[in-house]
């Protein structure tokens, strides 16, 4: 069994978003024998880029699975290329306006009709739903992606987000109609963009642990872990620390040991907003990728990427170039190793 897992960057400066791709499987016999999933695809300057790479290096225009895994644009821009270039089966991602009927209570004007509801829905996600249409114009299965559902013989699991958690959070989406105050939670705070550094120390933990302070969209991520022969992945797009305590309350209770990663994707682009030491204590991983863009300060947060490696994690960031974690001696050898990320001895307080 191989597996290839492939971190493209796309897109500079601000506007980023590496997509990811891999194939796993019998890699060396013929392609039924293996398979193709992309994750997400954001801003890009060239859609060559990943159609190359599938097309060029996989040696194929089939793509199994592409994951969406939530409807901000660093994650579902492009993706209609991947679906309009190649030949994709399938495609998971979320359709909150399906949820309409389900969710009317949980808005402030709960009067309002399903059709109307389901409408202001679609605008508010105008990207999540072109990306829908032009899945359907193309006959690629759309599929909602949930906690127990499965691919490729049990290789992949959706850990989280539950249907319910997800319908509680799409009133809570920026663009989406008001929820009703006792649904709706404080989840957005200011911060200051100023950044104090403060130092730190290979036996001291500084990531804090109790504050919540993403979007409800980044908190809907798909959560995603797959199990190639014992090798083991976790895919965690922008998910914050609820859910991700809640996909690993459920990877417990369901005997999937996330203590032993091969590959763990680090959330939100490394914001220090979305790990914690508690999460941090109920993973392990010889490796962790994380996704982020040339030059910034805050991505990833440098007290992520240390604590990372108190944790015993070798740690890569894309900064804009392409990175692969792969298993089982596949030929890349005009590919150069990546530099590793250092300790830092100061860090953002
Ligand atoms: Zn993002």
């Amino acid at each position: 069994m191989q597996y290839e897992v492939d971190y493209m960057a796309v897109g500079d400066g601000e506007k980023w978003g590496d997509a990811i791709c891999m194939r796993f499987w019998n890699l060396s016999w013929p392609r039924n024998e293996w398979s193709v999933v992309v994750i997400d695809w954001g801003f890009t300057d060239s859609w060559e880029n990943l159609v190359n790479h599938i097309t060029k290096l996989y040696w194929t225009n089939d793509v199994n699975l592409v994951i969406a895994t939530h409807p901000d644009a660093d994650h579902i821009l492009w993706l209609h290329v991947v679906l309009e270039k190649l030949n994709v089966a399938q495609l998971a991602m979320h359709l909150p306006w399906n949820h309409a009927s389900d969710i009317k209570e949980l808005f402030k004007n709960s009067d309002i009709s399903t059709t109307r509801l389901e409408t202001k829905i679609e605008k508010a996600l105008k990207n999540a739903s072109d990306l829908e249409d032009f899945a359907i114009s193309k006959w690629i299965e759309v599929i909602e992606p949930f906690q127990w559902m499965e691919w490729f013989w049990w290789i992949l699991k959706i850990l989280w987000p539950s249907k319910e958690y997800y319908e509680w959070l799409i009133p809570q989406f920026r663009e989406t109609p008001k929820a009703k105050e006792s649904v709706f939670e404080t989840i957005w705070k200011s911060f200051s963009d100023a950044i104090n550094w403060i130092e730190d120390q290979f036996d001291i933990d500084l990531l804090d642990d109790d504050t919540d302070t993403t979007s409800a969209e980044n908190n809907s991520s798909v959560i995603s872990f797959f199990q190639i022969w014992e090798r083991k992945i976790l895919f965690t797009g922008d998910s914050w620390k609820t859910a991700l305590h809640n996909a690993l309350d459920f990877a417990e209770a369901n005997n999937l040991d996330l203590t032993n990663l091969s590959l763990f994707d680090v959330p939100h682009h490394g914001s220090k907003r979305n790990i914690s030491s508690k999460i941090l204590n109920r993973i392990s991983a010889s490796m962790a990728f994380v996704s982020a863009p040339k030059e910034s300060i805050k991505h990833p947060s440098k007290k992520v990427t240390n604590w990372l490696k108190k944790k015993g994690m070798n740690v890569w960031i894309t900064r804009w170039q392409n990175i692969c974690h792969y298993e089982w001696g596949l030929n890349r050898s005009w590919w150069g190793p990546l530099q590793l990320e250092e300790f830092h001895e100061k860090v953002e307080d």
